[in-house]
């Protein structure tokens, strides 16, 4: 029958176009599944880090940034970086990814198709359309319908942002620890306007404090937001794991982005290569999901601390820039950048 498949993958984010590009090539039949009609767009600031280096994007659709600003209650450091930032539209980054897998023979493509339930080896759009799987991959992002089927709980981190029409050339972070806590206020400088935005854990930060912090540094930076929509979205970062039997969790339907910065792209596009390869090979495991898995709890309990004792991320942040001037010992050990990890 048409609709049986050996593997669904709901949501063509990055983690669902990386595991699709995985599995393309071999016998198995594929199809991904995206409520949207356009794939890539997102709500998103499109900040890369040195993570995504390990995977090839195109030069000319990325601005790249060999230092980094971060500033601890506006007084301004630079961070000289061992591996370039970038930053990339999500448009972009999920055309680019759709290209890579447009022509297979294989991995078939359903575009405007929501997906509203879940069986143990089926699954239904809003049209009452059904779908039988052998392994099903929730790609499908920080509210994952896949997440709730599991019965997993969620923690989310909230992002608010505008798109200012002015190209800007410095990637900054500004932490104001007192009031963002282990939030800060990002500037990403993409090829035709910055996305400039906050980021904080609603828990810790009331959502009035973190808008106003963010429309004082907007004004007091001189931008002008009168015609530029507020943006705002979540983040789910608590991971309870990727494999379930026959389905399997990956990018931010898995809880994977950083809890502290909000970086969920490449845990997205690694985790979606590492689920691929644990089909294909039930055996596999899954090395570099685990290496990111350990420096995204070592982050966490830093971050634990930074709440907790808002004056001590002042502090860990002075001592880091100050320390990698002379050693990358920090880096390596608290897997700020994993200079370490190899691919
Ligand atoms: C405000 C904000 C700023 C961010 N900035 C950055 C950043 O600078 N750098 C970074 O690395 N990360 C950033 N992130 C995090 C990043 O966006 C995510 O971690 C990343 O997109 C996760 O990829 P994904 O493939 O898991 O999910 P997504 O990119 O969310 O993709 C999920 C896909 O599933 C589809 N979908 C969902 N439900 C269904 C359904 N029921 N049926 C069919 N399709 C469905 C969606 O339409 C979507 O296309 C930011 C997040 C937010 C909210």
């Amino acid at each position: 029958m048409d609709n049986r498949y050996d593997v669904i993958i709901i949501g063509a984010g990055p983690a669902g176009l990386e595991c699709a590009k995985q599995l393309d090539h071999t016998n198995l039949s594929v199809l991904i599944i995206e409520k949207n009609e356009i794939i890539g767009p997102k709500l998103c600031a499109g900040g890369l880090s040195a993570l995504m280096n390990y995977f090839y994007i195109p030069e000319d659709k990325t601005r790249s940034f060999s230092k980094r600003i971060i500033a601890i209650n506006n007084k301004y450091y630079n961070e000289t970086l061992p591996s370039a930032v970038r930053t990339i539209t999500r448009f972009d980054l999920g055309q680019y990814q759709l290209q890579q897998i447009k022509d297979s023979e294989t991995i078939t493509v359903l575009t405007n198709t929501l997906i509203t339930k879940i069986d143990e080896n089926k699954i239904s759009t809003s049209d009452n359309e059904e779908y039988y799987f052998k392994h099903l991959v929730g790609a499908d992002g920080a509210n994952s319908i896949v997440r709730k089927h599991l019965g997993l709980k969620s923690g989310h981190n909230i992002g608010l942002y505008f798109d200012i029409p002015v190209v800007t050339n410095d990637f900054i972070m500004h932490f104001y620890p007192k009031q963002l806590k282990a939030g800060y206020v990002w500037v990403f400088p993409h090829q035709h306007y910055t996305n400039i935005g906050v980021c904080f854990n609603p828990k810790a930060v009331k959502a009035k404090v973190a808008k106003e912090i963010l429309e004082t540094y907007l004004s007091n930076n001189g931008y002008r937001i009168s015609d530029a929509v507020m943006q705002r979205s979540s983040i789910n970062y608590v991971y309870r794991g990727c494999f379930f039997r026959n389905m399997y969790l990956v990018g931010d339907a898995a809880g994977l982005a950083l809890k502290g910065t909000g970086e969920g792209i490449s845990l997205a596009i690694i985790s979606g290569k590492e689920i691929a390869k644990k089909i294909l090979n039930p055996d596999y495991k899954a090395h570099e999901l685990n290496t990111f898995l350990r420096i995204k709890r070592k982050q966490e309990r830093l971050l634990v601390i930074f709440e907790l004792f808002p004056f001590l991320q002042s502090f860990f942040f002075k001592a880091y820039l100050y320390t990698i001037k002379y050693y990358n010992l920090v880096k390596n050990k608290f897997g700020i950048i994993p200079l370490h990890t190899k691919f």
